[in-house]
């Protein structure tokens, strides 16, 4: 019976029966986490022979005669830019091949834009505002650094396509201080939706009041299908926009975090001529050459896009049975509840949940005081301000399943509980 037709009596039996097994989670003492999207200990194994790749008796001479153990190359070597080409599926003279982490190389395009702006155009502190588009629910780290920068960030309601494009073509038409758009368009961090190919024509293609408007497009998820057969693929934004003669709009991102090692992968940027020649320019001041070390072990070990593959399938031979597994704990616990909604993803790393309206945060204040760490309430929309507080993203990757199991029954609980007392306060 939905929780939403039940009499205030009813409800009342509820949270009393709820509130028994609430405190029976309590009292097993747990301590799990499903706060970030880590991979468990059995993913980074998979990984743990690219180590051998390198030893004190390797060539680590690249097939240009770089020597890697030496200063040198600002954008990679030339077998790293071709391999993280083939995996975002770009020509690898413009790609840049750079460090750990593509967050940071998203970090420093907003602060180019910001301290010295895109190809000659006014740099974004010298303007009166700055605005910048944030599909919700969407990535907290994204938001996190436009937020860093006083960008005013505008929420826009993801459906099933991807981000709301009538809304987003008509503020990006009249506003020329909306100077960019986050995206993770395939396998959306946490939604799961992977962008229609309409939606990216559209980005492409739609006229900006903003000369320098640029789409953040961080594809972090490319290669993280959890089903082989239901394998979904996002239309290639550079060639739409190249099609659309906005070459420059988009900067495309991807590492190796989610593959090998987090923290310790490889991470590219790929981009127009244009684009290329600027970010080169810049990095040739910030750096003196990054890791490159770490890009000859990683094309060691990957190879090509077919060894991501090969390496990937086995990833999600691991993850897919606790995807499977929240699935059906979420069906069976709230199922005919009429409180929650949640996605069902086929790749990437996250579900993304909704309970009743002015549930998220208290739902995530139970489930910690029952020892269950989720990512805070707030977090998936900017200034980590959800104004329905409804959306929780759900992590499931790093616990091992048994953990898992234990930690989705003290979250259905709470997820529950939050709701009677929401429902009894009406
Ligand atoms: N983008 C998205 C959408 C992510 O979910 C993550 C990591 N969870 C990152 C970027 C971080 O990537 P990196 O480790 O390359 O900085």
């Amino acid at each position: 019976m939905s929780y939403v037709d039940m009499s205030t009596s009813e409800l009342e039996t509820l949270k009393a029966a709820l509130e028994t097994e609430y405190a029976s989670h309590c009292a097993k003492g747990l301590s799990l986490n499903m706060a970030r999207g880590k991979p468990g200990c059995d993913q980074l194994a998979l990984s743990l022979p690219m180590l051998d790749e390198l030893t004190s008796s390797s060539d680590l001479i690249a097939e240009d005669g770089t020597d890697c153990r030496n200063y040198g190359v600002m954008d990679g070597i030339a077998e790293a830019k071709r391999l993280m080409g083939e995996v975002m599926e770009h020509d690898p003279a413009n790609v840049c091949v750079f460090g750990n982490s593509s967050l940071n190389i998203m970090f420093d395009l907003v602060t180019a834009g910001y301290t010295h702006g895109y190809l000659g155009s006014t740099p974004w502190c010298k303007l009166p505002e700055v605005k910048w588009l944030c599909p919700v629910p969407g990535y907290d780290r994204h938001f996190g650094i436009t937020e860093s920068y006083g960008i005013e960030m505008i929420p826009i309601s993801m459906n099933e396509n991807g981000p709301d494009m009538d809304e987003i073509e008509r503020l990006v038409a009249e506003d020329d201080s909306i100077k960019g758009i986050w995206c993770v368009p395939q396998y959306a961090n946490p939604t799961g939706i992977t962008y229609s190919d309409e939606t990216v024509h559209r980005l492409a293609e739609m006229p900006c009041a903003a000369s320098d408007f640029r789409i953040f497009w961080d594809n972090a998820y490319c290669v993280h299908h959890l089903y082989d057969d239901e394998r979904e693929h996002v239309a290639d934004i550079a060639a739409a926009c190249e099609a659309a003669g906005n070459p420059n709009r988009y900067f495309k991102f991807a590492s190796t975090s989610k593959v090998t090692l987090p923290g310790a992968g490889i991470a590219a940027v790929a981009a127009s001529d244009e684009n290329i020649a600027e970010i080169k320019a810049r990095v040739g001041v910030q750096t003196v050459g990054y890791d490159k070390m770490n890009q000859l072990r990683h094309v060691r070990f990957l190879k090509d896009a077919a060894g991501v593959d090969a390496l990937m399938k086995k990833h999600a031979a691991i993850i897919r049975p606790k995807f499977e597994l929240v699935a059906r704990m979420l069906e069976e616990g709230l199922g005919n509840e009429g409180i929650a909604t949640w996605t069902n993803p086929v790749g990437g790393y996250f579900v993304s949940f909704d309970g009743l309206e002015g549930t998220a945060k208290r739902t995530v204040e139970l489930a910690k005081k029952a020892g269950v760490t989720m990512t805070g309430a707030g977090a998936t929309w900017p200034y980590k301000q959800d104004p329905r507080d409804t959306n929780i993203r759900i992590a499931p990757t790093l616990p091992p399943l048994s953990e898992l199991q234990q930690a989705m029954e003290v979250f259905v609980c709470c997820v529950k509980l939050a709701a009677v007392e929401v429902l009894l306060a009406k």
